[in-house]
C-alpha cells in the first residue's frame, strides 16, 4: 500500500506572529515542529506499511528549513520525503498550497491512501486536506480516530462533537486524522543516523512540477488579510464579599440587570 503523509511545519508555540502591516505568518526566528496532528499521521502510515507492506512518502510544502521536519519523519521509519519549495510559493494561502501540494501528490507513481492533520496550529484552518481531497477527486473521511481496511474497503471511526460515526468507503482514500488516532513512536537512534546520514530529500520547485505560474503564491491566493489583531477584554471581574447568602441575592440581582437570567 502506497501512503502519502502531508506534513507541515509549523511555529513551537501556539502564539502564531503575525506582520500587521501585510498580515501574514512571521516564520523566522520562531522555533519549529512537525505539526502535531501530523506526527499522527506518520505514526498511521507507518503502522500500516508495518502491516501491508508498501512504501511511506512524506510530502511538505514550505522555505528550505522545512527540511527539519521531513528528516524527523524519516528517522521516524517513512521511505521518502519530498520537500515541495520555491520562492514562487510564498504567500500561498489554503487554495495555493492545496493546489500545489495536489500538483506534487500527482507527480508521485501513484497512491492508496492520504493522511493529513485536521488541522495545522499555526493557520488552524483545518481546510488543505478536503481541498487536496477535491482537487484529486477522491473521497475523504475528516477528523478520525480509528481505520480498519479490508482490501480496497475502508472503515473510519470519525469523532463528532457528542459521539462518532462509522463511515464505509474505499481506497484511494484521504484521511485527516486527531491525535486520538494512535501514539507516535519516538525516531530510533539508528533512524535518527541514516535520516542525517544516508537518506536523501528531493525537493521540487515549481519548474519541476510544470505548475501555472498564474496559479501560484500570494498574488493567486483569493484569501485576503484585511486586519489581524489581538482581542482585548475590557470587562474586569468582581469579587462579592460578606454573607454568602447575601452573595447569592447580589449576584442574581446582577445576573438580571445584564439579562442573563
Ligand atoms: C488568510 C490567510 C492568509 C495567509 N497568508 C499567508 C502568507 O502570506 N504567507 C504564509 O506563509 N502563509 C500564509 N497563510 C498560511 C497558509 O495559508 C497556510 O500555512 C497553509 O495554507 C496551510 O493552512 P493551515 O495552516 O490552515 O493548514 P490546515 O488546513 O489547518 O492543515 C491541515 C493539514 O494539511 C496539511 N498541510 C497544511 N499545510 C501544509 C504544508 N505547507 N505542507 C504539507 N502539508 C500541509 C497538514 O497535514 C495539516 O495537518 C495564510 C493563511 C490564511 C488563512
Amino acid at each position: 500500500m502506497d501512503i502519502v503523509v502531508c506534513v507541515k511545519q509549523v511555529p513551537d508555540t501556539n502564539e502564531v506572529k503575525i506582520d500587521p502591516e501585510e498580515g501574514t505568518l512571521i516564520r523566522e526566528g520562531v522555533p519549529s515542529i512537525i505539526n502535531p496532528e501530523d506526527r499522527h499521521g506518520i505514526e498511521e502510515a507507518i503502522k500500516l506499511k508495518e502491516e501491508y507492506g508498501g512504501k511511506v512518502t512524506v510530502i511538505s510544502m514550505g522555505p528550505p528549513q522545512a527540511e527539519e521536519v521531513l528528516k524527523e519523519a524519516l528517522a521516524m521509519g517513512v521511505d521518502e520525503a519530498i520537500l515541495v519549495s520555491d520562492r514562487a510559493f510564498a504567500g500561498s494561502d489554503t487554495w495555493v498550497t492545496a493546489y500545489t501540494i495536489t500538483e506534487a501528490i500527482k507527480n508521485l507513481d501513484g497512491f492508496d491512501l492520504i493522511f493529513c492533520g485536521r488541522q495545522a496550529i499555526d493557520g488552524d484552518t483545518a481546510q488543505v486536506g478536503p481541498q487536496i481531497a477535491e482537487n484529486l477527486g477522491i473521497p475523504q473521511v475528516t477528523y478520525a480516530t480509528d481505520l480498519n481496511i479490508e482490501g480496497k474497503e475502508v472503515e473510519v471511526k470519525r469523532q463528532l462533537e457528542d459521539g462518532y460515526s462509522i463511515i464505509e468507503t474505499e481506497l484511494p482514500l484521504l484521511v485527516t486524522v486527531l491525535d486520538d488516532i494512535n501514539d507516535p513512536r519516538y525516531p530510533s537512534i539508528k533512524g535518527i543516523v541514516d535520516a542525517y546520514r544516508k537518506q536523501e530529500i528531493e525537493v521540487w520547485g515549481a519548474d519541476d512540477l510544470k505548475l501555472d505560474e498564474s496559479r501560484l503564491g500570494l498574488d493567486a491566493s483569493p484569501t485576503k488579510v484585511h486586519k489581524t489583531f489581538v482581542p482585548t477584554h475590557e470587562k474586569k471581574g468582581e469579587i462579592l464579599e460578606g454573607d454568602p447568602k447575601e452573595q447569592a441575592k447580589e449576584l442574581i440581582n446582577k445576573l438580571k440587570e445584564e439579562k442573563v437570567v
